[in-house]
């Protein structure tokens, strides 16, 4: 029996694993989350489920549609809910399934691993109640709870807007939104929005909304300083010449979304740097296979394109799996989205990156929260042990090395370093990807481990 495996349950899993049913499979799809849907259309536990409108708001009819699918091939796939992929070696997968170790061999292989936020942080980050973008709304919708009465949204990109919204929605007192993109970014991205008329219908309406309701918006904010006295109390900001401080219990940011790419890594796919998401990637041609025979990539974790795209580039990758297998596929072929791609370009120029925030930053600023290194011992390692790669500077300072393995700090480190050695952001390069992906409970590492080999007597330190 062929075993087809699919990490990741958002709408590039759910499509991908459609077609492998299709062609009478039954694929193992795995998530680290209890329910199906992924990122975008994400389910709150059973005794917290609102209708779809509530939740999903303009993408509620995509998520009724993807739902009622999953509820008819379900019975016909090997799901695996709570279920961790923490390591890859050649096809052979390790888990943490609901808090037991173990491990799955698959014939071939499908990554379907989604986003995370891009964050760029600023002084105070790190104080109770200051969260990402996306933690705030997976509050929301998973558990119909606000990150506090008074909020403020800063940061760049599509988000930002639709999660203040959300607050405000949700009866959140929503402060202020304070984007770093510049005031003309809207019309100078106006032409490729168009590329794609609805969603660009949306993001205008999500700001009238905003603006009517009485929310100010601000363009081409620096975030200056995050303060308060043991929680966050206040938001100090900068817009041209003029500084100013909001009120708050909370603050949400981020800069858009970074492709999840571990698994990628780890299964030994080859990247390529990628200018329009400013990140590495890894390399798979247009049908997702990947640079491995056997595994394939679709989705967000392939590059951010959004979920409507990430439905179709999973039934793709779905397709090209089939056909490797030597069993086409009896559905359709999804159809060539080019708007899909210019829409990437259009979300660039809407929420490009702020491109001085590296020489910016502070050097007493926290970089990495899980170490504790900051922004100006980073730039010390640079200058004086002369590290001029992301690997070499995770070496010596440990940035990237503690429970997050880079997924918060990678993209601010890359940027500073980059900046203190004076060299374009691709010539840095990527943080190499080490198991475990994420934290887990040393028994299972213990499990899997070869045995130790022998260390000679003279060797040993103990
Ligand atoms: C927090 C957040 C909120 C978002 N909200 C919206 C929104 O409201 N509207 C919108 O249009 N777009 C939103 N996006 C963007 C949206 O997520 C994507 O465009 C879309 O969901 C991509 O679908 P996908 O199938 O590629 O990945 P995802 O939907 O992200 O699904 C990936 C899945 O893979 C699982 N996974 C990843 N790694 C592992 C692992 N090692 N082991 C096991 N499981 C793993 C994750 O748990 C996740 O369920 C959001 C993104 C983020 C990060």
């Amino acid at each position: 029996m062929t075993t087809v495996a699919i990490v990741g349950a958002g709408p590039a899993g759910l499509r991908a694993a459609e077609q492998i049913v299709a062609a009478g499979l039954r694929p193992v799809l795995i998530d680290e989350a209890p329910r199906i849907g992924g990122q975008i259309y994400r389910q709150p536990p059973p005794a917290l489920q609102r209708p779809p409108r509530a939740l999903y708001g303009f993408a509620a009819p995509r998520a009724q549609a993807l739902f009622e699918r999953w509820a008819a091939l379900q019975p016909q796939i090997d799901h695996r809910p709570e279920t961790l992929v923490w390591q890859i070696e050649g096809r052979t997968l390790h888990l943490l399934q609901q808090g037991r170790p173990g491990t799955l061999q698959a014939d071939a292989l499908l990554l379907a691993t989604g986003a995370t936020d891009r964050v760029l942080p600023f002084p105070g980050w790190t104080l109770p109640g200051v969260f990402t973008l996306g933690a705030a709304q997976v509050l929301l919708k998973a558990q119909a709870a606000l990150l506090g009465p008074r909020v403020v949204f800063a940061g760049s990109g599509p988000l930002l807007y639709l999660v203040a919204w959300q607050y405000q929605q949700a009866g959140g007192a929503v402060q202020a939104v304070l984007d770093s993109a510049p005031p003309a970014a809207p019309r100078r991205a106006l032409p490729a929005l168009l590329s794609r008329p609805s969603l660009a219908l949306q993001g205008a309406l999500l700001l009238a909304r905003l603006r009517r309701a009485g929310v100010p918006v601000r363009r081409g904010v620096r975030l200056l300083r995050a303060e308060g006295d043991g929680r966050v109390q206040r938001l100090h900001w900068q817009q041209g010449a003029q500084v100013q401080a909001t009120d708050c219990d909370a603050v949400a940011f981020g800069h858009g979304l970074r492709s999840e790419t571990q698994l990628a890594d780890l299964a030994g796919c080859a990247f390529d740097w990628d200018a329009i998401d400013e990140a590495w990637l890894p390399r798979c041609d247009a049908q997702g296979r990947s640079s491995v025979a056997g595994v394939y990539l679709a989705g967000d974790g392939a590059a951010i394109r959004g979920a409507d795209a990430a439905e179709n580039a999973g039934a793709r990758a779905g397709q090209a799996l089939l056909a490797d297998l030597q069993r086409p596929s009896p559905l359709p072929p999804p159809p060539a989205l080019p708007s899909h791609e210019r829409w990437r370009h259009a979300i660039k120029a809407l929420a490009p990156l702020p491109a001085d925030w590296a020489a910016q930053a502070p050097d007493e600023l926290m970089v990495c929260r899980c170490e504790e290194i900051t922004a100006g011992e980073l730039r010390a390692c640079v200058r004086d042990a002369g590290a001029l790669e992301l690997n070499r500077l995770k070496a010596l300072t440990r940035i990237g090395m503690g429970r997050c393995q880079g997924r918060m700090c990678g993209a601010a480190a890359a940027r500073l370093l980059a900046q203190a050695a004076n060299v374009p952001l691709a010539e840095v390069g990527r943080l190499r990807s080490q198991p475990p992906v994420k934290p887990v409970p040393i028994a299972a590492l213990a499990l899997t481990a070869p045995p130790a080999a022998a260390v000679p007597a003279e060797e040993r330190d103990d």
